[in-house]
């Protein structure tokens, strides 16, 4: 699941999002604009800022908040839940706050390309160990060029359009513009044409091919775990 927030209007983040629980999944906030603040039940805290990314690994169970430090101004980003596989669903959460210094940035001409996870012309973003093999990358295209990489053929993937006019491969394609998602069909070639200047994720990661079940903040493999996970919470005894 990818939700972009956004609003220059602080009365749509002031009150932020309050303890609530994650159970059977990563959550990667990446921030574009504005500062947030993390604490969770794990004794972890790190403040997002523009450019950060945040890679919380709830796993068996974390209760955090994410709170404003903004008082003002925009708030702009992306929040994705990368599911876990049933044999690692139930273990010790993780937490990484990368600031942007630490994500490669690779320069070429007409192009910019921040990679946060996997590999981009050789180099890699700091995120490892992730059981799917994420790939995820924020690219800037200038009008005209041209963006190629190669992906795994058994990889889920899709790019999100967050603002400008793309083509993607060969094939015509209805018109693509701002806040689109695209899923991608399976292959190894991506190939992304910029129509005007633009800017977009691209995000790909090894299915898991595992019955999915989920209830609000939890995603798990069936029915009884996600009430297992309720139960777990209103008894306190969600975290482990
Ligand atoms: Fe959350």
């Amino acid at each position: 699941m990818l939700d972009e927030f956004g609003s220059e209007n602080k009365r749509d983040y002031i009150d932020g999002f309050p303890p609530h629980p994650h159970r059977g999944i990563e959550t990667v906030t990446y921030m574009l604009s504005g500062e947030f603040r993390h604490e969770d039940s794990s004794g972890n805290k790190g403040d997002m800022r523009a450019g950060s990314v945040q890679w919380m690994t709830a796993a068996g169970g974390i209760i955090h908040s994410e709170m404003p430090i903004m008082k003002e101004g925009k708030l702009h980003g992306f929040q994705l839940w990368i599911n876990m596989p049933a044999k690692l669903k139930m273990t010790k959460p993780k937490y990484q706050n990368i600031d942007s210094e630490q994500i490669p940035l690779v320069q070429e001409k007409d192009k910019h390309v921040k990679v946060i996870a996997g590999d981009y012309n050789g180099q890699k973003g700091p995120i490892s160990g992730i059981s799917v093999e994420p790939l995820y990358l924020d690219v800037e295209l200038n009008k005209d060029s041209n963006f190629e990489i190669k992906l795994l053929k058994i990889h889920n993937s899709f790019i999100y359009l967050i603002e400008g006019q793309i083509e993607i491969g060969d094939k015509k394609h209805d018109e693509l513009f701002n806040s689109t998602l695209i899923t991608l069909t399976k292959g190894e070639e991506l190939k992304v044409k910029a129509i005007t200047k633009s800017k977009f994720l691209v995000v790909s990661g090894k299915p898991i091919n595992e019955p999915i079940a989920r209830g609000g903040p939890f995603v798990m493999n069936t029915k009884a775990e996600i009430l297992q996970a309720i139960q777990d919470y209103h008894n306190g005894t969600f975290v482990k």
